[in-house]
């Protein structure tokens, strides 16, 4: 059984696929019938900054199977570089489709990271959801390596289909890939601040502020610590100007 991949764009030499939630979930199925192991990565502005600043990073995210389009500015950056997008596919938003998808085939989900009792909370509200859906495991953990050892155990013995890992970028992404070989699940995938947004931990912005594009500024509002890593954002935009203005060379390499 091969998986059919959709297309493949490039922002700023990141790679990213061009699909929709319905296929997200298609080919979540394909990898789970296939059996080996997959990452899927959730790309928005500051990992294609981030992997510009960290080689290990970007190795991370060339060799990731699926990278989902997360961030309104990046379909934007798609449709001046050439590089269309047609949706934006967020993480939060493919946990939950999954885990409807899952309640109904059966697959088994563990939530890994997040604060102590944040995951165990997603899971709960997700499970009051979607009836039948099996979360096997949810442990807070850390991406310390001494955590490692601990965390993979309690994988093991959980047997999922699916780990959604959430600690953040680059460490969740660097956490997944550097521990592929003793990972015994189907699909891995970072999902950053899902548990918190699923668990009422975060709230998420207004439908009309999230088609604005504004999703950064609500995030902002609620976690003002953040305006550090945002300044990855205004940092994108002159990048993909340039890049357009050079013809975007090189795009591909
Ligand atoms: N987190 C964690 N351990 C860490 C660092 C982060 O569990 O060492 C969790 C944090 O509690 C949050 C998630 O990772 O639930 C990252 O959320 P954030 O909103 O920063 O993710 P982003 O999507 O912006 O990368």
């Amino acid at each position: 059984m091969t998986t059919d991949y959709p297309p493949k764009r490039f922002i700023l030499d990141v790679p990213v696929h061009d699909l929709t939630y319905a296929e997200t979930v298609e080919l979540f199925r394909s990898f789970i019938a296939e059996g080996r192991f997959h990452h899927v990565v959730t790309i928005n502005p500051e990992f294609v900054i981030a992997s510009r600043r960290q080689p290990a990073f970007r190795r991370v995210l060339r060799q990731a199977d699926l990278a989902l389009p997360d961030g309104a500015f990046l379909l934007l950056a798609g449709r001046m570089l050439g590089q269309p997008l047609r949706q934006r596919v967020t993480g939060v938003d493919t946990v939950a489709y999954i885990a409807q998808e899952a309640a109904r085939y059966g697959w088994r989900l563990f939530f890994l990271g997040a604060a102590p009792g944040v995951a165990s909370r997603a899971a709960q509200i997700l499970t009051q959801r979607y009836p039948g859906l099996q979360v096997v495991g949810t442990y807070a953990g850390s991406p310390r390596p001494t955590d490692a050892a601990d965390i993979l155990s309690l994988i093991r013995q959980a047997a999922p289909h699916i780990l959604f890992v959430a600690y953040g970028a680059p460490a969740q992404d660097v956490w997944i890939e550097a521990h592929r070989p003793d990972l015994p699940v189907q699909v891995a995938m970072g999902v950053g601040g899902a548990f918190d947004f699923i668990a009422g931990v975060t709230y998420r912005a207004p439908r009309w502020m999230q088609d604005a594009g504004l999703e950064w500024l609500h995030r902002l509002y609620q976690q003002p610590w953040r305006w550090r890593r945002m300044t990855a954002l205004p940092l994108f935009a002159i990048l993909v100007v340039l890049r357009r203005l050079s013809g975007n060379k090189n795009s591909h390499t």
